[in-house]
């Protein structure tokens, strides 16, 4: 059969589907994956991978960050343009294929960006475009992009956007769901930033979505509704001066903890007060080897160094082992930290939210380390890490003042800490343990935190783990207006049903 006739005969099923009485979505139909699959190699051959090529197992393996992420989906179709998404989307819908849409791979939640055999890889590797506007105003960075080649590329203009802050992490998944940058404190979320999404919607017309044109519903929920709306095939994003920053990491030992501690909590109450600062504070435990150390990335975004912003994290207040804080284009310093997240381990992530206390840090902080060394020193070449990100009142007014987010985060209770606890180890028989432990750990601190008064409600999507009620911590009114806007754009339901890797809003 031609791949013409394939389709005919496919949209009769589909038009079956759509006109059933009680059904107003679709549902996938057993074995249409290989007919798509073969569909997509007739047409697009040299995109089209089966398992057991070199695509297949590049596509399906080496791209993630967790390899608890890999699977065996029927196919992996890589589109190179907008145009061959739009036939990827089509054909999908057609034959009632299941689909995963993968960008960086990043996110630690299996079959978030996954799939099965019952289902197709879709792999955004192939849409790489890079492209900084004649005004030098913007930069156009297909999903295929991770941050390193982002800054990399804008390096030599003496450029930066506001994008993640390790570079192996993907363009898409991050901006989907807000993003968290060094620059946060100036330029809100990175989705603020986002001023045109180029995408595809699930009738597979190709659109633009600016905050002022006819797709500005559209646009306001791509700034952190996830994958429930299109497929994001270009995101122009702001760019702005930053040819050097002072950035680096500094370690400390564990008799430095408490000090420690007051340095966060004092750059969590305070820190909005220089809006070119921002740390990542991070404790790192290995319990096989009994050992706890705390450190933290410093950023500041200009050539000159703040010599006060930092005070609490240097001697006399607090003493090192170890800093790297110097100055450096930002790329730089993203490549040299690629060592510090190797590929092919087990991974999970859980977030919590606090306002910003010292109780609720010293709480956090003695409720997880007690837990970790009293239950986890069985797992072997386990790390273990919370890190308290600073949320301040300045990051959230940005986001405010660029037309606002889904997110809705409360500013009158701001500065929070938004914490991301995450384990990483390497035998798939401790990964009930973990799991298990991931949960009671979070329920034990924030029924502490919420029994005291210290809970934060807002949880941020990247940074959590499966089951987590990430649409429900948003304002009850963006929820139904993202429900509302996933209606409008996919009353089919292509990208909830047909796709079923993310967290949906019409779930929550
Ligand atoms: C080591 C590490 C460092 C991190 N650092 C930061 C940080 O500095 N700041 C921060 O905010 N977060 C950070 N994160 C969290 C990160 O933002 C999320 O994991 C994010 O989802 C990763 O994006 P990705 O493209 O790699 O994800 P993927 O796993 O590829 O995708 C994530 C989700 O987005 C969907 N998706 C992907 N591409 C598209 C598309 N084109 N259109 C529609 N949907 C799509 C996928 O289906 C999936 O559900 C970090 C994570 C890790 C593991």
């Amino acid at each position: 059969m031609s791949t013409l006739s394939t389709l005919a005969a496919l949209l009769l099923v589909v038009q079956t589907a759509f006109t059933a009485p009680t059904e107003t979505s679709v549902s996938s139909v057993f074995g249409s994956e290989k007919v798509a699959c073969s569909i997509f190699k007739q047409k697009y051959p040299d995109h089209t991978f089966y398992p057991n090529t070199a695509g297949y197992t590049y596509e399906t393996q080496s791209q993630y960050w967790s390899a608890r992420q890999f699977s065996l989906p029927a196919c992996v179709f890589v589109p190179s343009s907008a145009t061959q998404v739009s036939f990827a989307i089509t054909t999908l819908t057609l034959t009632l294929s299941k689909f995963a849409i993968r960008g960086g791979g990043h996110m630690p939640v299996p079959g978030y960006n996954n799939i099965d055999s019952n289902g197709i890889l879709l792999s955004t590797s192939n849409l790489s475009t890079l492209a900084l506007s004649k005004d030098q105003a913007t930069v156009s960075i297909g999903p295929g992009n991770r941050w390193r080649n982002v800054y990399a590329y804008l390096q030599p203009y003496g450029l930066a956007v506001a994008g993640g802050r390790v570079g192996s992490v993907g363009v898409p998944g991050l901006l989907l769901g807000g993003g968290i940058s060094f620059y946060s404190n100036q330029y809100g979320f990175a989705s603020n930033n986002v001023v045109k999404y180029e995408c595809v919607l699930a009738s597979g017309i190709i659109i633009e979505a600016t905050a002022r044109n006819a797709y500005s519903d559209l646009f306001w929920a791509l700034k952190g509704g996830g994958n429930s709306f299109c497929i994001v095939t270009r995101f122009d994003l702001k760019a702005f001066k930053s040819p050097k920053v002072w950035v680096g990491m500094a370690q400390y030992d564990q008799s430095q903890s408490a000090n420690y501690l007051d340095a966060v909590y004092t750059f969590g109450k305070y820190g909005a007060l220089d809006s070119k600062a921002a740390i990542i504070p991070t404790v790192v435990m290995l319990p096989g080897i009994n050992t706890t150390i705390y450190v933290t990335a410093k950023f500041y975004d200009s050539e000159t160094s703040s010599p006060t912003v930092f005070e609490n994290f240097t001697a006399p207040n607090l003493v090192s082992f170890s800093d790297s804080f110097a100055l450096q284009p930002l790329s730089t310093y993203i490549d040299s930290t690629d060592v510090l997240q190797p590929l092919g381990l087990r991974q999970e992530f859980r977030v919590m939210s606090s306002i910003v206390s010292r109780d609720a840090i010293g709480l956090i902080h003695d409720t997880y380390t007690s837990a970790v060394s009293a239950k986890l020193s069985g797992v072997a070449n386990l790390t273990t890490t919370i890190t308290f990100q600073p949320i301040t009142k300045e990051f959230i007014q940005q986001g405010i003042n660029a037309g606002g987010n889904p997110q809705g985060v409360d500013i009158s209770k701001a500065p929070y800490f938004w914490m991301d606890e995450s384990w990483s180890w390497t035998r798939e028989e401790d990964d009930e343990t973990i799991l298990n432990f991931a949960d009671s750990v979070t329920a034990d601190i924030n029924k502490q935190l919420q029994a005291k008064g210290l809970a934060g409600t807002y949880l941020y999507m990247n940074d959590a783990g499966k089951g987590q009620p990430i649409f429900q911590s948003y304002p009850a009114k963006n929820l139904e207006r993202l429900k509302e806007v996933r209606e409008k754009y996919d009353p089919s339901r292509i990208y909830t049903n047909l796709t079923p890797g993310g967290w949906k809003v019409l779930q929550a």
